[in-house]
């Protein structure tokens, strides 16, 4: 089941967030404050490391894997930091037909949306690659 493993991928890092603030995010407690896949990789980079199954910056879906210091996830638009709890963090596309898509996001306050690229496009300027 991709498309519940490549979910299950994206709660992980939404957790590892958490950890990312808590153990590097300042007085504050932030996120980290990149853009894009680099916002997700940035929990992949803490010394010490916050995670070591680097597997979930993968999608389960994606038949050719990169290398590991690169991210299958899209990531915020903008500083994860000011969006709020209903605003989408990352996501993954999911082609499922010649024309169609499926798209997993995952919110700042942890709900996961399955939808399709049509109900999926109003969110789509919220994320980047
Ligand atoms: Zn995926």
């Amino acid at each position: 089941m991709p498309l519940l493993s490549c979910e299950n991928n994206l709660k992980q890092l939404k957790t590892l967030c958490h950890a990312y603030a808590n153990r590097f995010g300042g007085p504050k407690s932030q996120f980290p404050t990149a853009t894009g896949g680099a916002f997700w990789l940035t929990l992949a980079h803490t010394k010490p490391p916050l995670v070591d199954n680097t597997d979930i910056f993968k999608c389960p879906s994606n038949p050719f894997p990169s290398d590991v210091d690169s991210t299958d996830y899209l990531g915020p638009a903008g500083d994860a930091n000011s969006l709020k709890p209903t605003d989408i963090l990352g996501g993954c596309r999911h082609e499922t037909g010649p024309n169609e898509a499926v798209y997993i996001l995952i919110r700042k306050d942890s709900e996961v949306l399955r939808l399709s690229e049509k109900d999926a496009n109003p969110y789509l300027s919220q994320l980047k690659k």
